[in-house]
């Protein structure tokens, strides 16, 4: 009844709101730094955020299963990581971890989500960085993938492969906000028929994908491209499956590899947080060698 009511009175606080009309699961949530869990439509950034005006800021996106986000330390350390490149005021790891408990904790147990955990430098004006998290569904065509595989284009990155681990300033290696290019790249692939695109560098290097790591079997060793050494993201994913890779009966390295060179390997992927594991089915319309038991085991080691 007091919600009908008409007259001056102020919106119902966030957590009361959780009635009946509440969709379940629920569409999102999302948790601020500082306030806790908010309504999913409360506007949380200033106009003057610089994450907001020049895409100023870090994130990591983080699966969640049962309930309780994968590899939360991993994303964690990278997100350091980020932010020491940013010289970005991160918050301290504890109360980061609260906030995606928060978060995770007002999604329902059940099932998979993803997380999103994002800092911006915060308002121009200063008064320190925004911190929010939150979390949703996995869509379908995210599942379909991981089945499906992946028609995967070449792109160029712009640069030789060896050019962020000599300019700082571009920022290899950090997970930034500024993806409006990774997403022009996916946007391109789809109005060419594709799934993906493999990012290439001016000297023939296969680097990585707008949103995921490249992997790559040959003979019994499972290969992957240097993150130090060429300023792709070093994946939480890859890495994961690189560290268990011995429980598959496989070898692991880290290593160039040519585009040219990619077209005659035994079997390739992208893997990413959310995604978890998808075949790259052909490159350039050329058909891989890549085997359904190999991307079926893969997938069972990362619990996808
Ligand atoms: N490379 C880029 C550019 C990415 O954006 C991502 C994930 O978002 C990855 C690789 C895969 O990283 P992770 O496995 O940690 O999700």
């Amino acid at each position: 009844m007091v919600g009908r009511r008409p007259g001056p009175f102020p919106p119902m606080p966030a957590r009361l709101r959780i009635m009946p009309e509440q969709p379940f699961p629920p569409a999102r949530v999302v948790a601020v730094l500082g306030r806790g869990v908010v309504d999913p439509e409360t506007p949380i950034l200033r106009a003057d955020d610089l994450g907001a005006l020049r895409g100023d800021g870090i994130f990591e996106t983080v699966h969640v299963r049962d309930g309780k986000p994968w590899l939360l330390d991993e994303h964690l350390t990278r997100m350091a990581g980020s932010a020491a490149r940013l010289e970005l005021a991160l918050p301290p790891r504890d109360a980061l971890v609260d906030l995606v408990g928060q978060a995770t904790e007002a999604w329902p147990a059940a099932g998979e989500a993803a997380l999103r955990l994002v800092c911006t430098r915060g308002p121009e004006a200063g008064g320190g960085v925004t911190v929010f998290a939150t979390v949703s569904g996995v869509g379908p065509a995210i599942v379909a993938a991981r089945h499906r595989g992946l028609a995967v284009l070449t792109a160029t990155a712009g640069f030789p492969a060896d050019l962020r681990a000599r300019a700082p300033w571009l920022l290899g290696g950090a997970k930034t906000l500024s993806y409006a290019m990774n997403m022009a790249c996916l946007r391109w692939a789809a109005a060419n028929g594709a799934d993906d695109v493999l990012w290439t560098s001016t000297d023939g290097y296969a680097l990585e994908a707008p949103t995921s790591t490249l992997i790559w079997r040959v003979g019994t060793t499972l290969h992957t491209v240097p993150a130090a050494a060429t300023g792709i993201l070093a994946g939480t994913t890859a890495r994961h499956l690189l560290d268990n890779a011995a429980a598959l009966g496989w070898t692991t390295a880290e290593d160039m590899i040519s585009v040219a060179d990619l077209a005659a390997v035994d079997g390739a992927w992208f893997t990413s947080s959310v995604r978890g594991v998808a075949a790259i089915r052909t490159l350039d319309h050329a058909p891989l060698r890549t085997s359904t038991e190999d991307t079926e085991a893969i997938r069972a080691l990362l619990g996808f």
